[in-house]
């Protein structure tokens, strides 16, 4: 991977970009694709785009989401301690003792998640716990003290935990989910620019916000920009821990590639379109098979305005939803080609229609 590819994957990253609250990632991603660009716009939520040929009348987008699971404070104890509410579907069960960043107006403050000892609690709760149990403690005696460091009900709570690279082929950090997406798509844009292939139709390269809550990001930019087509690029289950059964969640390794799924919004011609195109440049790629939804934002963009051929490029991700989420490098410069010759093998005008 470039160096400089590298280093704002990096930045990327350790930037905290909490559902709804995704503004200082977006100035990010946006400072680094704007080069690859012809324009850019955001809406009014945060969903931000950088596009190619912004004139051409047939339009592709290429959609990643933003926003990182998260917490909220929901109530202050008299005693200083931070009870909390999910912001996405934040893992609970991750969370005891684990160091926290709260974000407030005049900036980080920090924390840890209370967790009584394993010398004096009831060890019959740890399996049992709720969300209700948890409170974080940042340092204060009083709900006065809470309010004097700038904390209130609704501020915004991110885990600490940072990039890693393990053993020269593996990233780990938060919001890999679906961060790496952002990242896969600004380098398919830098890829189109360097390599000077300038498609004949329109690339919208979306970073959406409000995904964890809803899939909201896509909803909005989807009407807003009323593709002719959308791949989306989002995290899938690796299925290798035995926690998982095969028979049903098929069989995704890290390492094996994209992933390409079937599922009812997933429109077949588009899929048969991206299985060769990967064939043909020899990018290894693995199949899934999606009970009813993908629970991306494929839907979103699928079943927009009058429908959208719409198609989604998985990357595996072992321990979705931790802060210990893990990607596999070759992963995501696979997933970066398969982007990038698919953009530059589509023809502007295509027809997805099953029935013609
Ligand atoms: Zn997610």
């Amino acid at each position: 991977m470039r160096k400089e590819s590298y280093e704002f994957f990096e930045r990327y990253l350790n930037n905290a970009s909490p559902v709804g609250f995704e503004m200082s990632g977006q100035r990010l991603w946006l400072d680094y694709i704007e080069p690859y660009v012809d324009d850019y716009f955001s809406d009014t939520y945060g969903t931000v785009v950088g596009v190619i040929n912004p004139d051409a009348d047939y339009k592709v987008a290429v959609e990643a989401h933003a926003d990182e699971i998260s917490w909220f404070v929901s109530y202050i104890t008299s005693d200083g301690l931070l009870n909390v509410v999910r912001n996405g579907f934040t893992d609970h069960q991750i969370a005891p003792a684990k160091r926290v960043n709260i974000h407030t107006k005049k900036g980080i403050v920090k924390g840890v998640f209370a967790w009584p000892s394993i010398q004096i609690r009831n060890r019959k709760t740890d399996q049992g716990l709720q969300v209700s149990d948890l409170a974080v403690d940042c340092g204060c005696d009083s709900a006065k003290e809470v309010e004097k460091l700038g904390i209130h009900v609704g501020s915004v709570i991110t885990y600490e935990d940072s990039f890693m690279v393990m053993n020269g082929k593996y990233y780990t950090g938060r919001g890999m989910d679906n961060r790496a997406g952002g990242f896969i798509i600004a380098e398919a844009a830098r890829m189109l620019k360097e390599k000077k292939k300038k498609p004949k139709f329109g690339v919208y390269f979306i970073n959406s916000v409000q995904e964890e809550t809803g899939l909201s990001g896509a909803k909005m930019i989807a009407q807003n920009i009323k593709p002719d087509v959308a791949i989306v690029t989002d995290v899938i289950h690796d299925t290798q821990h035995p926690n998982y059964t095969k028979a049903l969640t098929g069989d995704i390794r890290c390492g094996k590639g994209p992933v390409l799924s079937y599922a009812p919004a997933v429109h077949r011609n588009l899929l048969q379109m991206l299985i060769e195109t990967a064939k043909k440049n020899k990018i290894p790629y693995q199949l899934k098979a999606s009970s009813e939804e993908t629970y991306t934002d494929t839907e979103a963009f699928a079943y927009s305005n009058r429908g959208v051929a719409s198609a989604l490029i998985s990357l595996p991700l072992k321990y979705m939803h931790t802060t210990a989420e893990i990607a596999h490098k070759s992963d995501i410069e696979n997933s970066i080609r398969l982007f990038y010759e698919f953009i530059c093998t589509l023809k502007s005008g295509t027809d997805f229609k099953y029935l013609k």
